[in-house]
């Protein structure tokens, strides 16, 4: 079976899209999807760019729920559209963060990492001084402190997203380095009934696999994980859905039947 949803997508609610949420449905409507989830961004306390403001970052979400539902019933003939949020997880912000997530009725929270001590990793700043191994470590370090912190989301997102902003990309990436804190992650999210996401980007922009790799796919699903969300992370209509169908025969390889939905924050398995 194809994979006929898409959820994790962004639209000008975020700081770094501009694409209207009307073009973003119909875009998925055209692809054959029955189902999306728009997911903006919350970063609370993210760093000031020359682009940016801190604040920025914050989506206002009564405004993008309001627009949500209107469209919601306007294609409810067409396509589903889940209610749904980027949290960007910092242990500096853990308590707006807790309290975004209580506040509101999300069906859907990813919870991801975007910044490491205070430092965007899409910048290269952040790998200034450092050997990739070490630039990788902090990451992989930090997004378990930070699971270990904050539960309050259903699947974690692009789980091995610093593998494509690190120089040298994947050529330079050997699960082994960080297969410790990989590990902790995926038991962690097992635990506490988390799921992770197959995000479709990294193959967009030129990676060889998905976020995450065959090996941390295969790994959760040894150590019992069974929640796996599939999103193409696009910012533009046009990359809706990218990359989906090469998605069942990587989940089927990694061992999985089924991939899942959200509604109410809980999951919906849909038979690959
Ligand atoms: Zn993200
Ligand atoms: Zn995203």
């Amino acid at each position: 079976m194809a994979i006929l949803s898409d959820y994790h997508m962004h639209s000008y609610h975020s700081a770094d899209s501009n694409a209207k949420m009307t073009d973003m449905i119909e875009s998925a409507i055209n692809k054959g999807l029955k189902k999306i989830a728009f997911t903006e961004h919350m970063d609370h306390g993210f760093p000031e760019s020359e682009k940016h403001r801190s604040s920025d970052w914050e989506v206002n979400v009564d405004s993008y729920l309001y627009e949500l539902l209107g469209l919601s019933e306007k294609y409810r003939d067409k396509i589903d559209i889940t209610f749904g949020i980027e949290i960007g997880m910092q242990k500096s912000v853990f308590k707006e963060n807790a309290i975004t997530a209580k506040e509101h009725e999300f069906d859907f929270v990813i919870g991801s990492i975007h910044t490491v001590n205070g430092i965007d990793t899409y910048l290269p700043e952040f790998f200034e001084g450092k050997t990739p191994k070490q630039a990788m470590q902090e990451y992989f370090k930090t997004q378990l402190e930070n699971i270990r912190q904050f539960q309050n989301f259903d699947v974690l997102g692009h789980m091995d997203y610093i593998v494509r902003t690190v120089p040298g990309g994947e050529s330079v990436y050997n699960w082994k380095d960080y297969g410790d804190y990989i590990e902790e992650t995926l038991k962690t999210l097992i635990e506490n009934e988390k799921g992770i996401e197959i995000n479709t980007k990294a193959m967009s922009k030129g990676m060889k696999e998905f976020h995450p790799c065959m090996t941390a796919l295969k790994r959760y699903r040894e150590l019992g994980g069974e929640i796996v969300t599939v999103g193409s992370d696009a910012h533009k209509p046009e990359n809706i859905a990218d990359h989906f169908d090469k998605v069942p025969d990587v989940l089927k390889e990694a061992g999985f039947k089924y991939y899942c939905v959200y509604e109410n924050r809980l999951p919906e398995y849909h038979k690959l």
